[in-house]
Parts: structure tokens; sequence; C-alpha cells
């Protein structure tokens, strides 16, 4: 039998991903859009490079014998419900890539799981600080806040005006309790294989322009947050905190499963945000998150469960590996 292919598109996560693999003793492909190859060329972790014309020619690619793709943040923000027909054979449940981009159903998972969501207001209903979300808004940019319906109705016609959003965009505008918190993504994976779910990581999204309002007094101005993120800081949890986050994570595997059987497979993610009372998550996500990255040397975490450099790439291939060995690769795939 051929050695097995570890593919993915050329961002997100990606240069993590192949390394993970080739840690492994797989093979390495990546899928890069014109212009972004050189990235890969520089960090040399993949074995083939193959140049794509844009995101849509992802879903005429066959797949290679023996290919599996591990799918991120990128075929989903590029692509959206297009991206469950790739044909080449992907890692962990597609069904989950549906339920984690329709923002309804995402929170949908999270209540049902019993994790506290933020509350959604309509626009005449307002009675607090509230952030308002456009839909595809990628990695934040593009938010406002606002505390009234005057001031979420100037804001909307202020951004009409400037062409920023469209009348559909305004129409579907999602109105979010604000958590004033501090953010936690947890990183998660649900192994097949040892029937367990596993807490690998945690780290923080480092957002531009929000992180940088804390060094301004903004008595005398007002500056609009936006939330693009830029990059990832390592955290840990205070140890207390911890069996309330493995906690959170069988919990979402369990909703997950009965929701959308079999549910979730592999690498998840639950972005939470901290206040002094009560935890809240703002969304879940059905595959690797970017900010696992920190940890190609492993986590203080993954080094409590395997005692080895584990990054959550690393991970999902000694999965694959060993579900090659008990013959059960099938389950893994979608
Ligand atoms: P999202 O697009 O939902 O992942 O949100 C992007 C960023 O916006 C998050 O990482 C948070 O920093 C911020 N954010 C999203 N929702 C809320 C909320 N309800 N309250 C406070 N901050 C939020």
């Amino acid at each position: 039998m051929s050695k097995l292919i570890i593919s993915t598109i050329g961002s997100h996560s990606a240069l993590q991903i192949l390394y993970g693999a080739k840690q492994e003793g797989f093979n390495t492909k990546v899928y890069c859009v014109k212009g972004k190859e050189n990235l890969y060329k520089r960090y040399p972790v993949a074995q083939e490079i193959v140049t794509l014309d844009s995101y849509e020619d992802m879903l005429t690619q066959e797949p290679a014998i023996n290919e599996i793709f591990i799918p991120h943040g990128t075929l989903i923000a590029t692509l959206g419900k297009r991206a469950l027909d790739i044909q080449i054979p992907v890692f962990g449940n597609k069904e989950g890539m549906h339920w984690e981009m329709v923002r309804d159903k995402n929170h949908q998972l999270l209540q049902e799981a019993n994790i506290r969501t933020p509350k959604s207001y309509s626009s005449d209903k307002i009675d607090g600080l509230t952030i308002v979300k456009f839909p595809g808004a990628k990695g934040g940019s593009g938010y406002f806040l606002c505390s009234s319906q005057s001031e979420y109705e100037q804001q909307i016609a202020e951004l009409l005006s400037a062409g920023s959003i469209s009348e559909d965009d305004a129409k579907t505008a999602q109105i979010q309790e604000y958590i004033t918190g501090v953010t936690m993504y947890p990183h998660y994976f649900h192994s097949i294989i040892h029937g367990r779910v596993e807490m690998l990581g945690i780290d923080r999204r480092y957002e531009t322009n929000v992180d940088a309002l804390g060094r301004l007094s903004q008595n005398n101005f007002k500056i609009n947050p936006s939330y693009k993120v830029v990059g990832n800081q390592p955290l840990i949890a205070r140890e207390s905190l911890v069996p309330e986050l493995l906690d959170f994570g069988d919990r979402l595997i369990e909703a997950a499963a009965k929701l959308f059987p079999p549910g979730l497979l592999g690498p998840f993610c639950i972005e939470l945000a901290i206040t002094p009372e009560e935890i809240v998550a703002f969304e879940f996500t059905s595959r690797i998150v970017a900010g696992t990255t920190l940890y190609v040397n492993g986590s203080p975490y993954s080094r409590f469960l395997f005692d080895e450099d584990m990054s959550m790439a690393r991970r999902i291939c000694r999965e694959i590996k060993q579900a090659m060995g008990q013959r059960r690769l099938k389950e893994l795939l979608t």
C-alpha cells in the first residue's frame, strides 16, 4: 500500500498540520491559491505544492490514492456551505462544519450541551451593551458595539451609506449581549480510538484593535473596537477551572452525538469568555483552530497526557495511524 498523504489548504494552521503529518511519517501535500506558495517553500513541510487559481478549485480536486484532507478555518471562511462538497476524504465529520457555520445551529449545539451563550436581541429590545455581528464576518472584522435602538440605527445607516454592508447584511445582523469577560479558547480532541475527550491546550486571541484599547484612555474620544485576529497567545487556566473546561468538552461531544450522530470527531474548540460570575461561550468550532500552532512542541496539558511533543496536528495523525492499525480508518473520515 502506498504511503498515506495528508493534505490541507495553504493558510491558517497548514504549517502545523503538515509538520505534524511529517512527524508521524506521512507524506504531505498543500493546496495553495496562486501567490501563497512561497510560505510553504520557505518552511519545507510540504512534499508537494499544488497551485490553485481560486479556493473554488478545491471542490474539483480529485483525491490522490490514500489522501486525507485536514480541514481548517480557511475552507469554511472561503467556501461556506460548499466546503461540504469537497471530494477528497475529510478527517472528521463534515456535518460538524455545517453546524459550526450556521450561527443558530452553533448556539443550538452549545445550548444542548447546557453551555450558556450570549442572549440575542431584536433592535427594539436593546437594553444594555450589545455587539452587532454580520453574517460571514471573518475574524470579527466589521462588528460594532451599541447600547440602544437609536445608536444601532445610526450605526447601521452609517455602514450602509459607506457601502461597508449590504441591505441584506443589515437585515440579518445579529445583536448579541456583550460579555465583559476575558477570553479563553480550549483546544479539544475527541478520540474515537480511545473513546475519550482530551484537552490539549488553551490559547487566547490577539485581536486588533480591541487589544490595543486598554492602552489608551478614551475619555475624550471614541474608537470603535474591531476584532480582527492577528495572532494567538498561550494560556493556562487556573487549575480549579480545568475540571469545568473538561466537562464542557465532554458535554459538547454528547450533545453533538445526539443532534447529528456520530457527532464531532477529532479536534474542536469552544470560544469562551469568563466573567467574574460565569463562563459564556461565543461559539464552537468543529475543526482545528489556528491557536493550536502555539503548541508544536506540546502544551503543558498535552505533555501531561502524552509525555511527548504532541501538537493538535500530530494528535490527528496519531489517531489516523492507530485507526489504520485497527482497520477503523473509515470511522474517522467523511
Ligand atoms: P466571533 O466572530 O463570534 O468568533 O467573534 C470574534 C471576536 O469578537 C471574539 O473573539 C470576541 O473577542 C468578540 N466577541 C464575539 N462575541 C462577543 C460577545 N457576545 N461579547 C463580547 N465579545 C464578543
